[in-house]
């Protein structure tokens, strides 16, 4: 802080109230501060929160606060009691929040001790004010270690902890991937890995993610492994396939270590952690999860226009997470598809149970995040309430479904839990501990008599000031209290004259006088102990009911995850009602068959039965006789006519038959995939330094290496971003590969036509048909076999309002392209497309440099304006003249 450092000792800044400790004040200041140099401190002063220095600069920046200056300093502050809005926005800006509170009272004479009490950070953060309810707030760390990398990530509210790990070598894709589909707030990282050119990359396209590096001791794997048993409570880790070596216990176990140090959080709720392999679902590298715009688009990241739009019929916050990640990891596992399936088909198939569903749970709040709230001590006595009504409404629900395999708790759990907070909580409690009644009557004896006490005393006092009022005959004495002066007597100065000897004065006002009495004030002393009994009774009562909930903390979780099961299902069987959509067939074959598919967005955002449905029928089944069905669609037409929507339709079918909906089609037979590619469109990554055709490449060259023949490939004109003959000569090959080698069921939507001509038994030539009449050209948005024979780009460039001018001239070019390239190409062999290709080009070449390309008009007036009077002979003028007349009169 250097200069800053001596202006704050010095007794620049001064607290708001606090200025006679100036000096040690600020010296205690940067002590705290040294401590959490990477936090922003939330300095306890008074009834705010301040900041000095840096953190006052950038604060005042992120939060547009109005920054002061004390001498050279700059500081700005929030009042205490709104501090969590202003918390939640610099949670959301990545930062890390350290609350540094007061924790003695002030005596006027020594310094008020301060301790900073709680690191709020992205990752750590419980309160509901710092959580979005539909995701999840994962805190995530990665570890490289002899050759492999750990990747674990925890939710601490909701106690879900992932892990699972590659090798070294293949970080590029599983990082961005991981990071990409888990979508952590903050990530913790060796500083080993500061430098590494992938991770940084894979970071840059994740900028909201807060990131932070610890010295790579921390990441010890033998104080992680015995960090993990004490946390599960179990004497070795073999039940979450884990063991000593494992590559995920060591970014587990620093995650654990984090919390508890960090964010002070001690979670007992977290008892297991899930360690998941690729195979379990279906890879999907990062660039394809956002091409196939799954939770989010990729216009400005928000979920409009995605397909869990269509999706979004959960009611609840656990629902709404719980599609969200079925949506990031669909399944591979056919029991496991069908289960979900059947469950969706029993809403759909009863629609009264679906309706019922679906209203009920619009009572139940996030039971998750409540258990883990309880499990922390963190839950006061409203959220027992919310806790209530939610069980309560469960419980309606899941006798209904109880025969049909959503439960597999014991019912009567939640009904003594729902018993137990009926019997024990006041049904609009108040929040804090002493700030109102929490504890219903009848529930303890003791805290009824303190109440009852306390209750006849305020009757003493209204006695009282009855009694006061006969004896000095002033009808508007009141007893009132205050927080300063406690109980008092108030007269109306006009009064004055009528007070008794024994009023002894507080205070004067303008108006009015108060006073106290011996008797007054033994009465304020019999309130202050029944209140203090009735507080401490209250807060000993409601601890011991939520400790007795806690206990049932993993049954309110198991709870969780059947609600929100029940959600998901329902949400999916009311959106395939909505929709029209079918149950697949889903099995282990090779065939990708679709009747009449739709793809689900486009279609929900056009007018009512405007979408055109399309067929597809691929698969990489054997026939009988050894011979290949057709696995490749090849598929042509021009600009704008669909193909895309097409590509884009057919993988989110195959992704949602693997989440276990139903489809947008009017009947599907989907063999399971193991992967799905989508490489749509070109992209430039300008931030990372990568061109279009680099990032192009890079994808294809993954797409090449890592698909099987379970996969799913789309395509979407490859070899776009470099020059005609390379890019062509690309998408023949890649074209070649995939037919040969990988040999998996691909969809290929190309503008180079010549690809037409690839020969293969496992080829399906598709186009997207074209209506010619007169002039007028439609696109039908429908799929039909065979090629299609013109681009229509012309048109395109036309409906765009590209002036008419230049539409006649591009129609001319193409004209004499199109006489120039038969010419060319009866000469060429049809396999050689270099050749071919040469050929259009320098008819392209021949066709702008002939002559006509301007206008005689044009070329004379260019020279007329070149020309310069000034400079010529009149000889030279009028040569010029005559020539321009010449050229002219020839037209
Ligand atoms: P291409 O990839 O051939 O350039 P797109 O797939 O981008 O074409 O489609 C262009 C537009 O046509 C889309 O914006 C979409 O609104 C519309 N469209 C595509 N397919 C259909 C369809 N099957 N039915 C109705 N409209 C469609």
């Amino acid at each position: 802080m250097g200069r800053n450092k001596d202006a704050l000792v010095a007794g620049n800044v001064q607290s708001r109230s606090e200025s006679s400790e100036l000096t040690p004040l600020m010296i205690q200041y940067l002590s705290i501060k040294e401590e959490h140099k990477n936090d922003v401190l939330f300095f306890r002063l008074g009834d705010f929160y301040e900041m000095f220095d840096s953190d006052a600069l950038e604060v005042s920046r992120l939060l547009n606060l109005t920054l002061t200056h004390r001498g050279s300093s700059p500081m700005c502050g929030i009042p205490y009691h709104a501090a969590k809005i202003y918390i939640a926005r610099l949670l959301r800006c990545g930062k890390r929040i350290a609350i540094c509170e007061q924790v003695s009272e002030p005596n006027g004479k020594t310094l008020t001790e301060r301790k900073v009490i709680e690191v709020i950070t992205p990752g750590t953060a419980l309160e509901s004010e710092y959580l979005d309810g539909g995701a999840n707030n994962f805190l995530a760390c990665l570890c490289v270690q002899k050759g492999r990398a750990g990747f674990a990530y925890i939710d601490v509210t909701t106690s879900d902890f992932f892990a699972t790990s590659w090798y070294e070598a293949d970080m590029a894709e599983n990082f961005s991937k991981e990071l990409g589909r888990s979508h952590p707030r903050e990530l913790l990282l060796p500083q080993s890995l500061e430098k590494n050119e992938i991770i940084k990359n894979a970071l840059m396209q994740n900028e909201e993610i807060a990131v932070s590096y610890y010295p790579d001791w921390n990441f010890d794997q033998s104080l992680s492994y015995k960090r993990l048993l004490s946390q599960f409570k179990t004497a070795n880790l073999q039940s979450f396939s884990l063991d000593e070596k494992s590559p995920e216990v060591a970014p587990s176990g620093f995650l654990l270590d984090y919390l508890q140090k960090t964010a002070t959080t001690n979670s007992p709720h977290v008892t297991g952690i899930k360690v998941y392999r690729d195979s379990q679902f279906v890879i999907m590298d990062d660039s394809s999860r956002r091409n196939l715009e799954i939770v989010q688009n990729l216009h400005d990241g928000s979920s409009q226009f995605s397909l869990l739009e269509c999706l979004s019929h959960t009611q609840t916050a656990m629902g709404k997470r719980l599609l969200r990640s079925w949506l990031l990891y669909p399944l591979t596992n056919c029991d496991e598809i069908h289960s979900r399936q059947n469950h969706v088909e029993l809403f759909t198939s009863n629609r009264n149970l679906l309706e019922y569903v679906h209203e009920t749970f619009a009572d139940i709040l996030d039971i998750e995040r409540l258990a883990g709230r309880i499990a922390m001590e963190r839950a006061h006595a409203k959220d027992l309430q919310a806790l209530k009504t939610s069980l309560a409404a469960w419980l309606q629900v899941r006798s209904q479904l109880e025969s049909h395999g959503f439960t597999r708790t014991e019912k009567s759990l939640a009904e003594q839990i729902v018993s137990l907070i009926n019997d024990s909580i006041i049904d609009d409690p108040a929040t804090a501990l002493g700030e109102g009644r929490i504890i219903k009557e009848g529930w303890s004896k003791e805290l009824d008599e303190y109440r009852r006490i306390h209750d006849n005393v305020n009757k003493i006092l209204e006695d009282y000031a009855e009694e006061e009022k006969t004896a000095t005959g002033i009808q508007n004495l009141r007893i009132r209290n205050n927080n300063l002066t406690g109980y008092y007597i108030e007269i109306t100065r006009g009064k004055a004259d009528a007070v008794p000897p024994h009023f002894i004065l507080r205070r004067s006002l303008t108006n009015a006088d108060r006073y106290t009495t011996n008797r007054l004030q033994e009465i304020e002393k019999q309130i202050g102990e029944a209140e203090l009994k009735i507080t401490e009774t209250e807060k000993a009562l409601f601890l011991a009911v939520r400790a007795k909930i806690a206990e049932h903390t993993a049954y309110l979780l198991q709870t969780a995850k059947e609600v929100a099961y029940t959600d998901v299902t329902s949400a999916l069987a009311y959106a395939a009602l909505l929709h029209g959509w079918v149950k697949p067939l889903v099995d282990n074959s090779k065939h990708f068959v679709v009747r009449s598919g739709r793809h689900p967005v486009v279609e929900l955002h056009l007018p009512s039965g405007e979408f055109v449905p399309n067929d597809i029928e691929i698969s990489a089944e054997k026939t009988d006789d050894d011979g290949v069905l057709p696995y490749f669609a090849l598929i042509t037409g021009p600009n704008m006519a669909g193909k895309s929507t097409y590509l884009r339709q057919n993988a989110l079918i195959a992704l949602l038959a693997q989440i276990g909906s139903f489809v947008p089609a009017k009947e599907a037979h989907i063999g399971i995939v193991d992967r799905i590619f989508c490489r749509v469109g070109a992209s430039d990554n300008l931030a990372r330094g990568e061109s279009t055709f680099l990032v192009e490449m890079t994808e294809t060259a993954y797409i090449l290496r890592t698909a099987t023949e379970k996969s799913f490939v789309i395509m979407d004109e490859v070899g776009r971003g470099t020059s005609t003959e390379d890019g062509l000569s690309i998408a023949w090959a890649v074209s070649e590969y995939l037919l040969n080698a990988l040999k998996c069921k691909t969809l290929f939507a190309t503008h180079y036509h010549e690809l037409t001509r690839l020969n293969h038994p496992a080829l399906k030539l598709l186009c997207m048909d074209v209506s010619e009449e007169a002039d007028k050209i439609t696109f039908l948005r429908k799929i039909k076999e065979g090629a299609s024979e013109n681009s229509y780009g012309i048109h395109v460039a036309s409906l765009a309002g590209v002036p008419q001018s230049v539409i006649r001239r591009a129609n001319e070019i193409l004209g004499s392209l199109h006489s120039d390239a038969a010419l060319a190409e009866n000469g060429v062999n049809v396999g050689n497309l270099q050749t071919a290709q040469s050929a259009s080009e320098k008819t392209l070449e021949k066709s702008l440099a002939m002559p006509g390309l301007f206008s005689d008009e044009e070329l004379v007036l260019d020279e007329i304006l070149s020309s310069d009077p000034d400079d010529m002979t009149p000889r030279q003028a009028l040569d010029l003249v005559a020539r321009w007349k010449k050229s002219l009169s020839g037209r």
